[in-house]
């Protein structure tokens, strides 16, 4: 079932009323005409597809804040049986039309993963590429629709082209905006290969001055939406990585070096008991990354070493 959650006028946070993990805080822009309505990271189990669509009748666009799949996995579903037109960030393109090229850029091949992701991706994902993905540049365009404008505003880090969505009415100034900041939330992730844990601070920052500065319901992808000001979001996000950064720091010693491989296994990033054991050695990329992040931080401060082996996962560390 999707539970529709009204913001303000035409605008609805839709959200799957399930237990499934990753679920989203999407957002539906009802239009008063037929290809009016426009969908922002709505990504569904089908048969909740199918729902909304008995409800909106048609769509005039899909937008994706980015390509991670838990946000993008079924656009192939809404374009081939919808006919809606997908829109992404153009750094991640291919993250929709060609699962290799995936697989190459955030990390899972280099690990040696990409037998464990095509399992996970066929019985948990279930993602099909898309043939035909049109793309937007983030920071530079906005998108208008009969009622709203959506203004793009990039946010790198946790992944190229990561991008945050302003949303605001057109016909009534006197209803609030939106403020949509995607993953950068409650579970800060910045593990993929081609994240980058200096950008996504700066991009904290930034999306905090934007917040601080105007009057806006704040919705992240994932958990809580906050209709009135929540002042410390985007502090409690920094501090959730600073105690990252900690527990790397603190699980190095100054005598024996240790492997990045073991530091993914003290299981510091995901405590075991959220680890979901079919899929145990992809963690490898998610922690390893997160980890690997941090290292790069503590090297820089000339707090740690590194002791260069074989492989991303083997190279050792040790505190200085
Ligand atoms: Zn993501």
């Amino acid at each position: 079932m999707l539970t529709w959650n009204k913001l303000i006028d035409n605008l609805y946070l839709v959200k799957e009323d399930s237990d499934r993990v990753n679920r989203l805080n999407s957002l539906i822009i009802q239009g008063n005409e037929e290809y009016s309505s426009v969908l922002i990271d709505a990504n569904y189990p089908f048969a909740e597809i199918d729902a909304l669509y008995s409800k909106i009748k048609k769509a005039k666009m899909l937008i994706f804040s980015h390509g991670h799949l838990d946000h993008t996995a079924h656009a192939f579903y809404h374009q081939e049986k919808y006919g809606t037109t997908a829109y992404c960030p153009v750094q991640e393109r291919e993250y929709l039309t060609d699962l290799d090229a995936l697989m190459e850029l955030v990390g899972f091949n280099k690990l040696g993963l990409t037998q464990d992701y095509r399992k996970m991706i066929k019985y948990y994902i279930k993602f099909k590429e898309c043939e035909k993905v049109t793309t937007f540049d983030p920071g530079n365009i906005s998108f208008k629709t009969e009622n709203f404008i959506i203004k793009t505003i990039h946010i790198p880090g946790h992944s190229p082209g990561h991008t945050a969505f302003e949303l605001s009415s057109t016909k009534k100034k006197t209803q609030r905006k939106i403020l949509y900041v995607s993953d950068i939330g409650s579970h800060p992730y910045y593990g993929d290969l081609n994240s980058n844990i200096s950008q996504y601070r700066d991009s904290i920052d930034k999306l905090e001055h934007i917040y601080l500065n105007g009057d806006y319901i704040l919705v992240p992808a994932h958990g809580n939406y906050y209709i009135k000001k929540d002042r410390t979001f985007f502090e409690r996000i920094r501090n959730k990585i600073n105690i990252n950064k900690e527990k790397v720091l603190n699980s190095l010693n100054s005598h024996k070096a240790k492997s990045l491989r073991k530091l993914v296994d003290e299981r510091i990033i995901t405590p075991p008991e959220r680890v979901y054991e079919p899929i145990r050695e992809l963690y490898y990329l998610w922690d390893g990354g997160m980890i690997n992040q941090h290292l790069i931080e503590l090297i820089n401060e000339q707090k740690v070493k590194k002791i260069k082996k074989a492989d991303f996962l083997s190279h050792k560390y040790i505190k200085i």
